[in-house]
Order: structure tokens, then sequence, then C-alpha cells
């Protein structure tokens, strides 16, 4: 597995703390890999989607290119408001 400092200083490790690691598809990404899935029985690439971890203590988010597996963009919260 892989881990990583945030730049808030908290280490980040998938193996650990693997609620961390996520995925994201568009809702179009998503219908065509369900299908998929239907077709092959379960079976599905998930080579397509944006791979990013969640630094729970800070909330930043740190994109990764999926060919190098190095962060490629970094997002930090900007403002939470309270519901
Ligand atoms: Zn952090």
């Amino acid at each position: 597995m892989a881990r990583m400092t945030c730049l808030c200083g908290y280490h980040l490790s998938n193996s650990t703390e693997p609620e961390i690691d996520n995925l994201v598809f568009s809702l179009e990404k998503w219908a065509e890999l369900l299908q998929e899935a239907d077709e092959t029985k379960g079976s599905i690439g998930m080579n397509t989607s944006d791979n990013y971890w969640k630094c729970p203590k800070c909330t930043r988010l740190y994109f990764f290119d999926l060919k190098t597996f190095k962060v490629k963009e970094i997002y930090q919260l900007e403002k939470r408001y309270n519901t």
C-alpha cells in the first residue's frame, strides 16, 4: 500500500486508514461501469476514474495521476457550512 505526509503534517496511509482512499466517477461513467459489470458478471476496469485521498485532519484532497501514482492536484477546504 502507499503512504505520504499531508501538508498539515498528518501521516496518510491507505493500509492503516483505507477510508481515505476514494474513487470519483461521473454519473455517466458510473452507468457505464454498472453496464460493464452486468455484462462481465462483476468485472470492471477502474483505470478511467479519478483517485483521491482525503486527509482526516485538515480535509485536503490529493488527486493522483493514475499512470505515475504521483499527486497531480491538491484541494483545500475554502469554507464550511453548518447544516
Ligand atoms: Zn492534512
